[in-house]
């Protein structure tokens, strides 16, 4: 990444750091995708730290999965990863692990876009994320690209659904069979289809216990 440019994305994520705050939430800023991913398995250790066995659901996260998180965090001392995307798992059986993640100790995902103010805006296909977000897990981490930065709530949702939605919709097409129309031509119709994947928005204006969501911040792009 040119150096002006990270330049600016640090500057940009001091000011939503500071935002994060005054809603009760913490954030750091990382350069590159490699510091995020230190980043992420650190606040993991700080969270489980003296707690005994912490487990941590995952969560659908091109940003995480991208990096080779989940096998790290798989084989960290002391974390079981709860994973609903294993291999072999039926559907029934990954919906009843996404049902007992809302139970985790530690939640890690992304958002799909964030506020210059410091708010979390995603839109969800079943809600576990969302909701686990919301209340649950004692810790939630949060991957966060600059990329994702919208001026605000307008803006983000136009972002999710500009580019997160259709772009989901691409990865996720063949295994659940979707047959929506973002499919053809890559813009949200905000359709009403049997197979959408768009069902719960969600925007977290803040936290209820301080510095339970943590936001990393990095300053590569990361997911869409
Ligand atoms: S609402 Fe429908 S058209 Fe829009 S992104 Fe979601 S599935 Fe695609």
């Amino acid at each position: 990444m040119d150096a002006p440019v990270l330049r600016q994305r640090e500057k940009l994520a001091g000011h939503i750091i500071k935002n994060l705050a005054k809603r009760k939430m913490a954030g750091s800023f990382v350069p590159t995708a490699q510091e995020a991913r230190a980043e992420v398995l650190r606040l993991i250790g700080l969270a489980g730290s003296g707690a005994g066995p912490a487990r941590v659901i995952r969560c659908g996260s091109e940003s995480v999965g991208g990096l080779g998180l989940w096998a790290d965090i798989a084989a960290l001392p002391g974390v079981t990863l709860m994973d609903p995307y294993a291999p072999g798992l039926t559907r029934e059986q990954g919906a009843e692990l996404r049902r007992q993640g809302l139970l985790a100790d530690i939640l890690v995902a992304s958002s799909n876009a964030i506020t210059l103010d410091g708010r979390l805006v995603n839109l969800d296909g079943t809600g576990n994320r969302v909701a686990g977000m919301t209340f649950g897990p004692r810790k939630v981490i949060l991957l966060v690209g600059m990329n994702k930065v919208a001026a605000d709530v307008e803006g983000a949702m136009g972002r999710v659904r500009a580019i997160a939605a259709p772009a989901n919709n691409m990865r996720l097409a063949e295994a659940y069979g979707l047959k929506n129309p973002c499919l053809e031509d890559g813009r949200c119709h905000q359709c009403a289809s049997e197979t959408r994947i768009c069902n719960v928005w969600s925007i977290i204006e803040g936290s209820a216990v301080r510095d339970r969501i943590h936001v990393v911040l990095v300053g590569e792009d990361l997911g869409y």
